[in-house]
């Protein structure tokens, strides 16, 4: 069996629910994990939630609640939100599972005894919103320059990882993989951070909600320390060689703010435990609300809200179609509603009902010959070119571009009906084969797109299929529309129940 395609996100702070920046990443996973499993691969895809760590001792401390109990309730929510929004990760590790602190421990052994990591004492800054360690010279004006906030001035003894010895191979790893972290304005900025120079650093603390320090109890393992584990602790791939490879990730998703974790330190930890490297950091940009990040501590845009007013596929439709992968986006309800009226309900539903509608009215309610138009025949043989794109692009993470592409076939079609007049037709030119020509072509351009949207709304992809063939509901595999892509249209087969495919939101119909 060959290795697994492995897609990860990063472990979710358990210190609240989620907001759509939360959602945003598993949203970007599930496509692809989905397209890769459309493609016939086999795929490990992984999220969790992160559960140690003095902001969560915090939290739960002002909720005068044990830090377990914290993380049980708000894990509860994620596993929640991630059904709403039909994600199919293949696991959830939590750092508090044995099977995942059994493997930090092992970890901390091996590199102890290997002289990765010794015991020194540490004069400098940490930030507890973002559980960093900061020297002097990283501070703006006193305060963490990634979250603004002020940090507390920290002087104790801990353990220290060797990270300044891989200085050298990891500008190795980045002159000889330009896309190891992408997209490439991150890899700029991450190869700038390592010139830098790499110092030692601190990888314990004198700390209570953690996972101990093998032998030193006292300590607690550094929560970034233990949470990167879990990329290998959760396929159990410590030990190389197990039943089924899974390990090197294939793509690291993350938000940029936290690349440097993803693309540094933990491939110096790897290095030091002689495991190979990820393929791909990939560091997608920030939700803004208003122009503003949008904070948790701020309330707003919690994801479930939105899931709850729009449902999941426009949500997954709106932030993968609203900014190229990377880029920074601005999120509004208003902003949402205006792509769910224009480009689902308006092009895409009004399609779907306008085509089977006439099917209905025109062919008895059912699915027409090929017959013979010659602008349909043009639209055919782009429909055939346009597969090669759709997966160059699904390949290079290139979702809001293909989701351009999917859209200008779903224009074209709503421009085709009004160009080729089948209701003229029908008056007119009944039985000469261009009627048929035409609604074959609608249909198949609709199945077509089904096939291409599946990976992103995979429940609209279902009901556009299951009203044009009710009888086999199954949206045309890539395989066989792409080798064929006339063959995807069953004619003679009777259409199904014609209904609206994003119906007028409830907050529309209150106005
Ligand atoms: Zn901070």
């Amino acid at each position: 069996m060959g290795k697994k395609y492995y897609i990860t996100t990063p472990l979710y702070y358990v210190n609240s629910p989620l907001t759509i920046g939360g959602a945003y990443t598993t949203i970007v996973a599930d496509v692809l994990a989905r397209y890769q499993r459309l493609r016939g691969k086999e795929v490990f895809f992984l999220t969790g939630s992160d559960e140690h760590g003095q902001k969560i001792k915090k939290a739960a401390e002002e909720e005068g609640i044990s830090p377990q109990e914290l993380a049980d309730r708000v894990v509860g929510t994620f596993l929640e939100l991630w059904e709403m929004l039909e994600i199919t990760n293949d696991d959830f590790i939590r750092t508090t599972e044995p099977r995942h602190e059994k493997v930090v421990e092992e970890v901390f052994r091996r590199l102890v005894k290997k002289g990765d990591i010794y015991w020194g004492s540490y004069e400098g800054w940490y930030c507890t919103p973002c559980e960093t360690f900061l020297l002097d010279s990283q501070l703006s004006e006193g305060l963490c320059p990634q979250c603004g906030r002020p940090v507390e001035k920290l002087v104790e003894d801990n353990y220290f990882f060797r990270f300044s010895r891989y200085q050298k191979l990891l500008e190795e790893h980045f002159r000889n993989n330009p896309d190891f972290v992408r997209p490439p304005s991150r890899y700029r900025e991450m190869l700038n951070r390592l010139k830098e120079g790499l110092n030692d650093i601190s990888v314990s603390r004198a700390i209570s909600w953690g996972v101990p320090v093998p032998g030193k109890e006292e300590q607690g393992i550094w929560v970034w320390f233990d949470a990167l584990l879990n990329y290998i602790s959760a396929p159990n791939s410590l030990t190389p060689g197990g039943e089924e490879e899974i390990w090197p990730a294939d793509i690291h998703l993350m938000a940029k703010d936290i690349v440097w974790f993803h693309s540094l330190l933990w491939p110096a930890m790897l290095m030091a435990l002689d495991l190979p490297l990820p393929r791909t950091v990939y560091a997608h940009g920030w939700w803004t609300m208003g122009g503003e990040k949008i904070s948790k501590s701020k309330g707003a845009a919690y994801a479930r809200d939105v899931v709850e007013e729009f449902g999941p596929d426009p949500l997954r439709y709106f932030m993968l179609r609203e900014i190229p992968l990377g880029l920074d986006g601005d999120f509004s309800f208003e902003a949402l509603a205006v792509r769910y009226r224009s480009d689902l309900a308006n092009d895409l539903g009004n399609l779907l009902q306008r085509s089977l509608s006439m099917i209905k009215k025109y062919r008895k309610g059912r699915l027409p010959a090929s017959g013979e138009d010659p602008a349909g025949k043009v639209i055919l043989e782009e429909i055939a070119s346009f597969w090669p794109r759709y997966h160059r692009e699904m390949e290079d993470l290139k979702f809001s571009q293909v989701l351009e592409g999917i859209w200008s076939f779903i224009h074209r079609a709503n421009r085709y009906i009004e160009e080729s007049k089948p209701w003229r037709l029908y008056r007119e030119d009944r039985e000469s084969g261009r009627l048929d020509g035409v609604l074959f072509t609608l249909v198949a351009i609709l199945l077509h797109s089904a096939s291409w949207v599946q990976p992103f709304m995979p429940g609209t992809a279902e009901k556009i299929c299951r009203q044009i063939q009710p009888s086999s509901p199954i949206v045309p595999a890539f395989s066989q529309a792409e080798a064929n892509p006339s063959g995807v249209v069953r004619s003679g087969q009777l259409i199904g129940k014609i209904e609206p495919l994003f119906p007028i939101l409830f907050s529309e119909k209150k106005e």
